[in-house]
């Protein structure tokens, strides 16, 4: 047999080996992301072209939860890793650097964005993507990156962006009518994860129950915060289901309001898209501003 027959038999197994006929995932552009919605992003607009690992799970605080080695693992093997940035993975230097993988293309998404400061944060708030019109600008990079790695299925990018593209623009226009009809405008949060959204809709953070990830307020800041929702007659405090409620409770409990649990993360049945994920909040936070 002839080296040049031995080549193009080579050549067209590998072809094989990159089409249908392999195993489920084969082929595919391995892309580790870092929390649900833009895992989510990176599905819609990546189709079946492409294998998605989130690195936080559903259910864990991205502001506490650090990657395991078996995540590690993946991003040692993909060709994209998608983050949010601003700080809110604190962890990301450390697994890039453990990954050690020289073909890895990292892309910040929300690098770039209007940032609003936040206190005790260097950087400013990283909770962007709560905010559907910043949300789109997060897409389109992702689009744009998944290009960059797999130019050759350009054409499938831009088509599923653009149709998803689309259907955030809907859900953008969604929530701006359903929250024009709300009356009460002022909210508490547990964390200051909702100021992007509150900025999109005419919303306002009036206090935050936990000032920095995993810090417990104090009695005195408790009772500070319960002045402040009689001051504005907020009429609930907001908890969120990745982290402890007690004190969402506690200072509910003193106000004399409900409390509304609400999700920035998702990922779970029932708001496992983004879109769902939004809808969820949005639901949960009309209960009690209507
Ligand atoms: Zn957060």
């Amino acid at each position: 047999m002839s080296r040049r027959l031995v080549l193009t038999i080579l050549a067209s197994a590998l072809l094989l080996a990159g089409c249908g006929q392999a195993a489920p995932g084969a082929g595919r552009v391995r892309v580790a992301v870092s929390i649900p919605p833009l895992a989510d992003m990176a599905r819609q607009i990546g189709g079946d072209r492409v294998t998605v690992v989130e690195l936080v799970p559903p259910g864990a605080s991205v502001h506490t939860y650090e990657p395991a080695p078996r995540q590690v693992q993946f991003v040692s093997e993909a060709q994209l890793l998608i983050l949010n940035g601003v700080n809110l993975e604190f962890w990301a230097p450390k697994v890039i650097d453990a990954a050690d993988n020289p073909r890895l293309q990292v892309v910040y998404t929300a690098e770039g964005l209007p940032i609003l400061e936040q206190e005790g944060e260097e950087g400013g708030n990283p909770h962007v993507w709560l905010s559907p019109a910043l949300a789109i600008r997060q897409a389109e990079r992702i689009r744009d990156a998944l290009i960059a790695v797999d130019d050759a299925h350009r054409d499938a990018y831009e088509a599923n962006a653009s149709r998803y593209l689309a259907d955030l623009r809907a859900l953008d226009e969604e929530i701006r009518s359903e929250t024009s009809t709300w009356t009460h405008r002022r909210f508490v949060a547990f964390h200051s994860a909702w100021v992007y959204f509150a900025e999109a809709y005419g919303l306002e953070q009036v206090a935050v129950i936990e000032e920095s990830p995993g810090r417990e307020p104090s009695p005195e800041y408790i009772a500070g915060i319960v002045q402040v929702i009689r001051r504005y007659d907020v009429p609930a405090v907001f908890a969120e289901v990745q982290l402890p409620t007690k004190a969402a409770e506690a200072v509910a409990a003193e106000a004399g309001v409900p409390v509304i649990t609400l999700d920035p993360l998702g990922g779970v049945e029932g708001r496992s898209t983004y879109v769902e994920l939004l809808r969820y909040n949005v639901r949960q936070m009309t209960q009690v501003l209507r």
